[in-house]
């Protein structure tokens, strides 16, 4: 449980993240995200440098995109493919700001997805995957991929089942606009730290294991995992991107279990 003023993780007195509503705030937000990172780093010996900071946008207004694109962000994560293209429509003025689309992804979506994104972390069907190389080729476009693993084995989750995916890996050269980068993972979302790690414990030793067997050009380097929560958990198992939104951006009024169904509002990290 967080203190009443944590200034480590810079929540406010009721536990929550505030509101990033200046370009001060997203810098600070930023900074103080980044000094964690670098801390748990070190706390494994690892680079810095390794680790890939991605922030997580979210339900959050344009006018909150804007300040983070100010403050530096040139990639932002949204896990609803249609807010993510409409939030892309609307701020193309933006220089050089990139989209990764996080969650889940329906066929009749890939379309969307394939006009504007530049990563897709939530790959966990051929079907998708079809649908997506076709789209793209049309649009002569390419994606950055990763390969969603579900870990916790909640039924909520979305993902593969890890024992699925080695047959799953095999097939994916055949779409020749997916640029296959790595696993993502979302881990339980348990106040026991040791559960929470052996989620990403085991995307590491999956990744490993399928690198011993992965198709030409199917690159397994990457390890997307952890989030405002535990991304430090994730960071010490290997985590090469984090996908942090509240600690960047503010708490959401939009409750989790929007996005993940099923979920106990009791797990919540930041409960
Ligand atoms: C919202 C979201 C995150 C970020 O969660 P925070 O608690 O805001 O850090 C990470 N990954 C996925 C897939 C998400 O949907």
């Amino acid at each position: 449980m967080p203190a009443p003023f944590d200034t480590q993780t810079g929540y406010d007195q009721h536990g929550r993240y505030p509101e990033a509503t200046t370009v001060e705030d997203f810098r600070r937000n930023l900074a103080a995200v980044q000094a964690r990172i670098t801390a748990a780093c070190r706390r494994v010996g690892r680079d810095t440098a390794t680790v890939r900071l991605l922030p997580v946008s979210k339900t959050k207004p344009e006018v909150s995109l804007r300040l983070a694109h100010a403050a530096g962000c040139r990639m932002l994560g949204e896990n609803k493919p249609q807010e993510a293209h409409r939030k892309w429509e609307a701020m193309q003025d933006l220089a050089g700001l990139q989209w990764s689309v996080i969650g889940h992804l329906q066929t009749n979506k890939a379309k969307l997805v394939a006009r504007f994104a530049h990563e897709f972390q939530a790959l966990d069907s051929l079907r998708v995957a079809e649908a997506l190389d076709r789209r793209l080729q049309a649009e002569g476009r390419s994606l950055e991929v990763f390969v969603q693993v579900n870990t916790s084995g909640e039924a909520s989750k979305y993902g593969l089942a890890p024992e699925d995916a080695p047959t799953f890996i095999q097939a994916l050269p055949a779409f020749s606009a997916l640029r296959v980068r790595g696993l993502m993972t979302l881990a339980l979302f348990s106040s026991e730290a040791e559960r929470v790690r052996q989620c990403f414990v085991l995307l590491r030793t999956l990744r490993d294991r399928l690198r011993q067997s992965a198709p030409t050009g199917i690159g397994l380097d990457e390890l997307s995992m952890g989030m405002s929560g535990d991304f430090e958990i994730a960071i010490e198992e290997g985590a090469t991107v984090v996908r942090v939104g509240q600690a960047i951006f503010g708490a959401r009024a939009t409750p989790d279990s929007h996005y993940w169904p099923g979920e106990l509002s009791t797990e919540e990290p930041t409960s």
